[in-house]
């Protein structure tokens, strides 16, 4: 089993760990405008074009960047509770409970399951 996030849509909502059964994700920092992903935000297997690079995508924060629903959205670190990165530190783990597939508010998450098979992350 393989899990990555795709950094450029991460809103740092913190859905996916709060939600994980097994401890996949971890919230990274997103490093210094000098150096993006310092902190080990592309520590998971995300091809190079859905590594951070410091930018998020435009659809994305105009989506997300004003909305009021107790998260932090696109700041630089976690608080503990939301904001940072999402990394799939333990991808390998993933029982496939589809749980972050579908709490997802970027629609970031790739799975590739041990025959092959993708699911990829729709927000409900
Ligand atoms: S599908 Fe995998 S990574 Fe996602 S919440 Fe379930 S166990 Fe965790
Ligand atoms: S649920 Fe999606 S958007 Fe939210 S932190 Fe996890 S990967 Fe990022």
């Amino acid at each position: 089993m393989d899990v990555y996030v795709e950094k450029e849509h991460c809103t740092g909502c913190q859905h996916c760990k709060d939600v994980c059964p097994v401890a996949v994700f971890e919230m990274k920092g997103r490093g210094t405008p000098d150096n993006p992903g310092a902190e080990g935000a592309n520590m998971d297997s995300a091809p190079p074009d859905h590594q951070w690079k410091g930018k998020s995508n435009p659809e994305n924060v105009q989506k997300w960047s004003n909305v009021q629903d107790g998260h932090r959205h696109f700041a630089q670190d976690n608080n503990g509770t939301s904001g940072g990165l999402s990394v799939a530190v333990n991808g390998s783990a993933c029982i496939l409970c589809q749980a972050c597939l579908i709490e997802c508010e970027g629609e970031d998450i790739v799975i590739t399951d041990d025959s092959g098979n993708v699911y990829r992350s729709i927000y409900k």
